[in-house]
């Protein structure tokens, strides 16, 4: 059975006048429950690959099917269920909200999952421990280690239970003995818990323990290589030695001006707009690119922060996930 079936994907971009093909008529499958690394020189459009395969973008041309569900035609409320449903993501940059700690920060999907309150405390506290921080579940991200950072990420991409890992160089910006502790964790989820796991590394010492590799050039498929299960080698895990910073997070004080993130959901969204609308409406709104699963942000502009206190517990009250921000984190 395949988890994923993409067929003849081009992916063009355009920058001014130049069309650049990030992908070119891509053809690749993989089977269920199988580690595949992608590989291949920067620029070969590995990225653009998970974008497509996560429902983040979708193609030029060309059809996806994951897990027997075709992307194509998709609307966008379609491909944030499938991405909620089906899809965990990890990042290089990890990507985790400042003002929550390591439990909080998982509970996110969950939230917006709709799951009760002491069923997502549950499952966050067992992902919180399969990912080895037990003890560290009450830390804030500035309170963690990068390998500690990466792990909450991946224990949040796991939250609503994904068929599909997409992990875009997770060990990018770690050291290689964290990297190695990270990578283990990816691997052992692949072995323990069935997922599919697609791993873009340029460590050819990870890609060399991954069942398969996928390598890219201009866009194209140049090689697909499936190792026998002998050839696999194990990894060689060194403990994670790299100790927590010792950061305290930035506090909001009444002098700082801030922020007020709303993590727009289908949910939220309708409620918060009216909520806007009533206490300022002159407040500006902007978006920051979707960065999590599915989570676009909606930040507002600067306000006082006795107003910013105001407006999320309001918020809070209508089910929205919110969190303060002091200007100078969101450049
Ligand atoms: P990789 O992850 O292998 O380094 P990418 O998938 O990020 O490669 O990019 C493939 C090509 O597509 C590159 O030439 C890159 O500059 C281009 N590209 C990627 N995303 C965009 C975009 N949003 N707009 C324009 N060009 C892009
Ligand atoms: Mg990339």
């Amino acid at each position: 059975m395949s988890a994923i079936e993409a067929q003849d994907l081009t992916r063009v971009f355009h920058v001014g006048d130049e069309e650049v093909r990030a992908l070119d008529g891509l053809t690749v499958s993989l089977e269920r429950g199988r580690l595949a690394a992608v590989i291949g020189p920067s620029g070969s459009g590995k990225s653009t690959l998970m974008a497509l395969l996560g429902g983040l973008d979708t193609p030029s041309s060309g059809s996806i099917s994951v897990y027997d569900q075709e992307l194509n035609g998709m609307t966008p409320p379609d491909l944030a269920a499938y991405r909620r449903s089906t899809v965990g993501f990890v990042f290089q940059d990890f990507f985790l909200l400042s003002h929550l700690t390591a439990i909080e920060n998982v509970e996110v999907p969950l939230k917006l999952a709709q799951v009760s309150r002491t069923e997502r405390r549950e499952r966050a506290n067992e992902l919180i421990e399969l990912v080895g921080l037990g003890h560290r579940g009450d830390h804030r991200p500035q309170q963690l280690s990068g390998g500690e950072r990466q792990r909450v990420a991946i224990a949040r991409a796991l939250a609503n239970r994904p068929k599909l890992l997409l992990a875009d160089e997770p060990t990018g910006n770690l050291d290689e003995k964290t990297g190695a502790a990270v990578t283990e964790i990816l691997l052992n989820l692949n072995k323990d818990q069935d997922i599919t796991v697609v791993l873009v590394t340029h460590n050819p010492e990870l890609a060399n323990q991954t069942e398969v590799q996928f390598r890219l050039g201009g866009g194209k498929l140049q090689q697909k290589t499936v190792a026998s299960e002998e050839l696999i080698v194990p990894p060689v895990i060194e403990p994670e030695i790299d100790m927590a910073q010792d950061q305290e997070p930035v506090e909001i004080t009444q002098s700082t001006s801030v922020k007020v993130v709303i993590l727009e959901t289908g949910f939220c969204q309708a409620k918060a707009t009216d909520i806007i609308h009533e206490v300022r409406p002159d407040l500006g709104l902007f978006d920051i690119p979707g960065i999590l699963n599915d989570l676009p942000f909606i930040v507002l502009d600067e306000v006082e922060r006795e107003k910013a206190e105001e407006l999320k517990n309001r918020f809070e009250d209508a089910d929205c996930v919110v969190e303060l921000v002091s200007t100078s984190e969101l450049k």
